[in-house]
Order: C-alpha cells, then structure tokens, then sequence
C-alpha cells in the first residue's frame, strides 16, 4: 500500500448521515487520499464535501461488487463501511461478499465509526505499508497465480 491509500466509502441508507459527519470532520485527510464510493453514497459526499470521488453504481445495483472487484485487481485497498446492523437489505449478499474479499485480501475495513477514528489516525496512514496477501500457500492447487498491484 502506497503512502496515498485509495479508500472506498460506503454507507447502507440509515447510515448515511454518520458517514457524512465523519468524512466531514475528517475531511482534509480524505482529501489526501484517492477517494471511491458507491454511488449514492459518493453522490452525498462529494456534493457536500466537494470532494473529488470516483462513484461505482449504487450498492443494491452491483456497487458493492465493483467495490469488491477493485480489491482484486488491487486498486482498492481500504474500506469504511458503515453497513446497517439493524435492517436487512436486499443485496446482503454482496455485502457479505465484500466482507469475505476484503478479509481475504488483508484489507483495512471500518464498519463503524469507532473503528473508523482509530484506523484513519493511525500513523501508518501516512507511510507505505506491505500489505501481506498470503492466499497461494493457504489455497495452493487450485489457486491461479494471484498478481496484486501494490
Ligand atoms: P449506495 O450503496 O451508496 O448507492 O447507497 C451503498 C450500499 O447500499 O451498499
């Protein structure tokens, strides 16, 4: 992971509001970073932020997805989501399919506030970091040669 990070932002609907205020307060230091959203989400932040974010579609229509894409092609490489505890959603699949990518890939992931205040003050966030993503030697025969952009 470079010194910039590329972030994904993500919020379910009820949540929205939370991540607002907590990209508003951390605003200039997202700034700073390459910035990528689903799309309603992304639509909120960078109208009320004016931040520049590139915006996947939205979540119920295949964002999370690309989201998750993005983490295996190695272009994503950190994520805060705050998903909605309380409210099923009809793509709680692809949720669940983020989560289980972004695990595999070894990649950073807030899923609440909390844990977004500590991961984005941490003093790695301004250095590089080698990112391990040992998948070969826990998946070995049937795993095809995995090539991750750092
Ligand atoms: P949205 O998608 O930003 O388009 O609302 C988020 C989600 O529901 O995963």
């Amino acid at each position: 992971m470079e010194k910039q990070k590329s972030i994904a932002l993500i919020a379910h609907d009820n949540k929205k509001v939370a991540l607002l205020e907590w990209a508003r307060f951390n605003r200039d230091l997202l700034s700073r970073h390459l910035l990528y959203a689903t799309g309603t989400t992304g639509h909120i932040l960078a109208t009320e932020l004016d931040l520049e974010i590139s915006r996947f579609v939205s979540g119920p229509l295949g964002g999370d997805q690309q989201v998750g894409s993005k983490i295996v092609e190695g272009v994503v490489d950190f994520i805060i989501f705050f998903w909605d505890p309380l409210e099923s959603q009809p793509h709680d699949v692809d949720v669940k399919a983020l989560l289980r990518i972004a695990v595999l890939y070894n990649i950073p992931v807030a899923c609440n506030r909390t844990s977004a205040d500590f991961l984005i003050s941490s003093p790695l966030m301004d250095k590089k970091y080698s990112r391990i993503v040992d998948i070969e030697s826990s998946y070995p025969s049937k795993a095809a040669p995995l090539k991750i952009a750092e």
